[in-house]
């Protein structure tokens, strides 16, 4: 199984809004605790003016020339048993990360002297605001890591039986059916594979939604109604 961060959803999404440059980098960065099974959260990357005044005046933050702003910083907390934990900074494996961004060209707040933040990485690029905004904010791909419910490749396959199926018949063909129902929403209770009440009615509130006629009879038509909702 390849590692999938807890929050990678969300991490993507975060990566996503950051300048080109940094983005690249922030990447190969994220790619690396992958492959690493490092798991972060990237809870913020892109501020806005009024977020960065709202910080300084919490003390989150003492300057307006933040990095957040124009794209080229990212704030992490690692995960533990898929829960952020804020004192982890230190564990092995974060300082390996951490040491993996800063080969990248990331610096690290967790080294400033008078303001320590610890979750802040900031990539300089050219310099302060240097970084551009041309590629796609959803346009990340993380080629070389399997990953993402959303992904066609891995949607589970049903199979479904080729014979004729109605009430009171029972098997394996049954359960597969029942399988597909539940999956469609259309509950039926635990696959037992005994078409009975239960299993009946959701059949039939099918048929009605997507079968012509409503007869209660699982056939070539039905199956491949079943099949086109399925892989939809
Ligand atoms: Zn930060």
């Amino acid at each position: 199984m390849p590692f999938t961060p807890t929050y990678h959803d969300r991490n993507i999404k975060n990566l996503a809004q950051l300048g080109d440059h940094t983005k690249i980098q922030a990447v190969k960065w994220y790619k690396y605790l992958i492959e690493n099974k490092i798991d972060v959260l990237i809870y913020e990357t892109i501020r806005t003016r009024e977020m960065q005044r709202e910080y300084l005046q919490q003390g989150a933050s003492q300057t307006m020339e933040s990095f957040h702003i124009v794209g080229q910083a990212l704030d992490f907390v690692p995960v533990k048993a898929q829960e952020t934990s804020w004192n982890s900074y230190r564990d092995s494996k974060i300082k390996k990360a951490i040491s993996y961004a800063k080969s990248l060209g990331f610096e690290w707040g967790g080294d400033w002297k008078d303001f320590v933040d610890q979750p802040h990485l900031q990539y300089k690029y050219k310099g302060y605001g240097t970084d551009t905004f041309k590629t796609k904010g959803d346009k990340i791909i993380l080629s070389d890591t399997k990953k993402t419910s959303t992904s066609t490749s891995k949607k589970p396959t049903y199979s479904l039986p080729t014979g004729v199926y109605k009430k009171g018949d029972k098997g394996n063909g049954v359960k597969q059916i029942q399988a597909a129902l539940n999956k469609l929403n259309f509950n039926c209770g635990t696959p037992d594979g005994i078409w009975g009440a239960k299993t009946e009615d959701a059949f039939r509130r099918f048929q009605s939604v997507y079968c012509n006629p409503v007869d209660g009879i699982y056939g070539t038509k039905t199956r491949s109604a079943m099949l086109k909702q399925l892989n939809k």
